[in-house]
C-alpha cells in the first residue's frame, strides 16, 4: 500500500545524510570551514587540526544540541 512512497522518503534522507557528511563544516574551536569527517563520529579540524567526537553525519547531532539546551536550562 503506502510502501513505495515510504521507500522513497528513506533514499530522499539517505542523499541529504551523504551531502551532509562530505562537506566541510564550521570548526567549534576556530571557526573555519575545514572540518572534516575522519571516521565514525569522528571529526578533524585541517586548520587547527583539533579532532573531537560529533554525531555520525554531521559534526552536530540535533540531539547534541537539544541535550546541550536541556543542561544550560536545568539551574537547579
Ligand atoms: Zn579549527
Amino acid at each position: 500500500m503506502g510502501t513505495s512512497r515510504y521507500g522513497v522518503k528513506i533514499r530522499k534522507q539517505e542523499a541529504a545524510v551523504l551531502k551532509e557528511k562530505n562537506k566541510h563544516h564550521p570548526c567549534p574551536r576556530c571557526g573555519k570551514d575545514s572540518v572534516r569527517r575522519e571516521g565514525h563520529a569522528r571529526w578533524r579540524c585541517h586548520s587547527c587540526n583539533c579532532t573531537f567526537a560529533g554525531g555520525a553525519y554531521s559534526p552536530q547531532t540535533e540531539a547534541g544540541i537539544a541535550s546541550k539546551k536541556a543542561l544550560a536550562g536545568k539551574k537547579e
